[in-house]
């Protein structure tokens, strides 16, 4: 089995060239869900939504989230009535979210939902949030003021400086069932390009996931989601900046060396491959932009191999 550790967009990506190279059936994703947020009563799970309409090939690939073929008339209605819609819901996505709230309201628990969810779009992976427990991601900014993952990222467009990041909920939550099993028994656990401080991180905060992929580091292999110092998509390139780290692979490397053992590199930092070898990581170089399918395979391809 390989397990693969996922934020959304970066890490869909990645899943829809590993099913190329991987048989559906022996990969297992741990999803982040430190971004979930309610909207109109509504639980909207980002990460594990944009994975499941990847698999799918259902996703809107003009975006990397939400649906193809999407309509906006709920929204246009909320905006009628001038309530809040900058956090878009489409139509078809609507009915995601209906559906979760409506099972979790009966009881149902989030990793239960989210199986429910996979199957019904047969993506035939294992796609499991990291914990059944409510975490949520909140940013600092310069003011001292702190703000919740989508308030930053989609309201703010994140484009405000963050003085720090804080995983709420983490150190009280549990890993969802089955998860310490998958990781002690993969053959290889997979750390996807995705940001390493707010999708990656609220992952490796929830109790005993760290420590158990320190344990079983010589298998754990990370893919760095940032390229000759930039964030291909999204503030990864700042967030590292304005914590204190270096906007580069090295960076990454930094945040990552405890738990992985190798970091996949850009082509286009091949100059910093000796700086991460002494990190006491090993860089393994090769084509990391995925802007087609067929590219996305040859990094699982590699990934896998290496
Ligand atoms: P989000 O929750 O949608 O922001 O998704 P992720 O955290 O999974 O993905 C965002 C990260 O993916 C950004 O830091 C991007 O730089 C990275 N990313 C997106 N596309 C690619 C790609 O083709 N190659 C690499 N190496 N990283 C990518």
């Amino acid at each position: 089995m390989i397990v693969v550790l996922a934020g959304g967009t970066g890490a869909a990506k990645f899943l829809n060239g590993l099913v190329q190279v991987v048989d559906r059936e022996d990969i297992y994703v741990i999803g982040n869900t430190g971004d979930d947020a309610v909207f109109f009563g509504l639980h909207v799970s980002p990460d594990l939504d944009t994975i499941c309409y990847t698999l799918a090939n259902e996703v809107n690939h003009g975006t990397g989230w939400g649906l193809s073929n999407e309509t906006w008339n709920a929204m246009a209605t909320v905006e009628r009535y001038g309530g809040d819609t900058w956090f878009h819901l489409g139509d078809r996505d609507l009915g995601t979210h209906l559906y979760r709230t409506a099972r979790l309201r009966e009881g149902a628990t989030l990793s239960l939902v989210t199986q429910e969810i996979a199957e019904a779009w047969r993506i035939g992976i294992d796609l499991v949030p990291m914990t059944d427990s409510p975490v949520r991601t909140y940013l600092e900014l310069l003011d001292g003021t702190e703000v919740a993952f989508q308030d930053y990222f989609v309201k703010l467009r994140h484009s405000v400086p963050v003085t720090a990041v804080s995983f709420r909920g983490a150190s009280k939550a549990v890993p969802t069932e089955g998860i310490l099993e998958a990781i002690g028994e993969a053959e290889q656990i997979l750390i996807a390009p995705s940001n390493p401080i707010v999708s990656i991180g609220p992952i490796l905060a929830i109790q005993g996931i760290r420590e158990l992929l320190e344990k079983n580091r010589d298998k754990v292999k990370a893919i760095s989601p940032i390229v000759a110092g930039l964030a291909l998509k999204g503030p990864a390139d700042r967030l590292l900046r304005e914590l204190g780290y270096e906007s580069s692979v090295v960076g990454v490397a930094g945040l990552l060396a405890d738990v992985a053992d190798k970091l996949v590199i850009d082509e286009q930092d091949m100059a910093l491959a000796k700086s991460i070898s002494e990190m006491d990581i090993k860089p393994v170089v090769t084509n990391t932009i995925m802007s087609t399918p067929e590219l996305a395979k040859n990094l699982a391809s590699v990934v896998i191999d290496c």
